[in-house]
């Protein structure tokens, strides 16, 4: 048996980034950069003042204080977005607003609140030094300064210093375009009548779900019958223009009725596995196409499949995407043990709670069976439970790979009534944060 280190390593070695694009940066978002970026311009482009207030020179003012007001005549209004040439006037000051261009020969604005803010004749009460309330030029970014270095994934700030720079494209590893397929003769789109021995297709809702959650497009293409001629076309279909694919169902060992298995073996680099995993046994995965487009064969369960996402999916789609991954979990204690198969990897389910220490608690949901998705849905995480153990004491310390962002996991629990005799103590929100211990 393949241990789940190995088979990430080997699937990771086939997959390098898509193709690199230049987009607008309207379309960068959550993107990442493949070249250095650098500024045209200084940052800030021009002075500019920091306060509403009066732009003066420092040595004019610099004997008023709150006991013995100096009055200044006030040339004018600056507001923001002024583009007009202002000049300062030995012994004035000009009326400026922030972010206002401060005008030649100015050198400091004193604040509003130090003046009795007068539009003609102010009183100023405070002295200022040089430079005070100004924003320089170029003091965030010089022209010609490197901004965002290549590898940089684009997020909110990152286009905010790219919108200010003026840059209107980057060049980007592409975004991920994901093809889910379901297979199956028994499935039915959820929606449509059901007869006896069938069952609403929930794999491709949720894999496109986790796709679009991970920052991809998805497009859940269907389910298909296990009909190894169907599968091909559709596949063939599919790997024209996907940059990854993921199946599910049809790879156990069963024979006719494991089509995707069947109908894969020995295409491209496709390699069938047993992986030391519980849930997740079966996996495939290899490069199909042309374009030798990574495809997954994930099996059939639900639970499989959602563990076999986060475990191989997700941190293929990060390098497809130029990222790299590296799974995050948070410690928390076993409230009610269990059991693990020897030398598989498990992937137990859990519901996390807080104890009166602060801690995260650790509560078994779901069963053992991989077909649990009700147990699946209340599921906040998946304790990791290493190859060789085989019993999960209760009050031992668990890794768990958390299913939901962890502000929702907090979320609850803030409103969640802690248990146990000290749960006054342990209060809302202790142990907060706990992902940075
Ligand atoms: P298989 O690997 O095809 O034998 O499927 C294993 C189990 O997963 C069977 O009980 C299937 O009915 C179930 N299953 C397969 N595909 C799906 C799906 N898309 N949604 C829900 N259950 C599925
Ligand atoms: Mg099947």
């Amino acid at each position: 048996m393949t241990t789940v280190a190995e088979h990430l390593e080997s699937v990771l070695a086939e997959i390098v980034p898509v193709e690199a694009v230049t987009v607008p940066l309207a379309q960068a978002h959550g993107l990442v950069l493949v070249q250095d970026v650098t500024s045209p311009v200084d940052l800030p482009r021009f002075a500019n003042s920091a306060m509403d207030g009066y732009a003066v020179r420092a040595e004019e003012v610099s004997g008023a204080s709150p006991e013995q007001p100096q009055l200044v005549p006030v040339l004018g209004d600056i507001p923001a977005g002024d583009g007009t040439a202002h000049t300062h006037r030995t012994g004035h000051a000009w009326r400026i607003l922030t972010g206002a261009p401060v005008p030649e020969g100015a050198d400091a604005v004193v604040r509003l609140e130090d003046t009795d803010g007068h539009p003609r004749e102010v009183m100023v009460r405070h002295a200022v030094e040089p430079g005070a309330n100004i924003r320089s030029a170029g003091e965030d970014v010089r022209a010609g300064e490197v901004i965002l270095p290549a590898g940089t994934r684009i997020g909110p700030a990152q286009l905010a210093v790219l919108a200010s720079a003026g840059v209107p494209e980057v060049t980007v590893t592409g975004p991920v375009r994901v093809v889910v397929l379901s297979t199956g003769d028994e499935l039915v789109p959820v929606g449509e009548p059901i007869r006896p021995g069938q069952i609403h297709d929930s794999n491709g809702p949720m894999l496109a779900a986790l796709v679009r959650a991970a920052g991809h497009y998805a497009v859940h293409a269907g389910h298909l019958p296990d009909d190894e001629k169907v599968i091909r076309a559709e596949l063939d279909h599919h790997l024209d223009h996907a940059d990854l694919v993921i199946t599910s169902g049809g790879v156990s060992k069963g024979g006719s009725y494991d089509a995707v298995r069947e109908v894969l073996t020995g295409s491209g680099s496709m390699v069938f596995r047993e992986v030391g995993m519980q849930p997740g046994k079966p996996q495939g995965f290899g490069l199909l196409g042309r374009r030798k487009v990574p495809v997954f064969t994930l099996p059939g369960n639900p639970v499989s499949v959602l563990v076999s996402f986060e475990v191989f999916v997700r941190p293929a789609l990060a390098r497809r995407a130029g990222q790299r991954y590296e799974p995050v979990t948070v410690p928390a204690l076993v409230l009610d043990g269990w059991s693990s198969p020897e030398g598989r990897q498990q992937y137990h389910r859990v519901r996390l709670h807080r104890d009166t220490s602060g801690a995260y608690a650790a509560e078994p949901v779901g069963g053992p069976g991989s077909h649990l998705v009700g147990g699946l849905a209340a599921a906040d995480g998946l304790a990791v439970i290493p190859a060789e153990v085989t019993e999960v004491a209760t009050g031992s310390e668990v890794p768990v790979l958390p299913l939901r962002p962890l502000w929702e996991i907090e979320g609850r629990l803030g409103g969640e009534q802690p248990d146990g005799p000290d749960s006054a103590a342990a209060g809302p929100g202790r142990g907060r944060h706990r992902e940075n211990a």
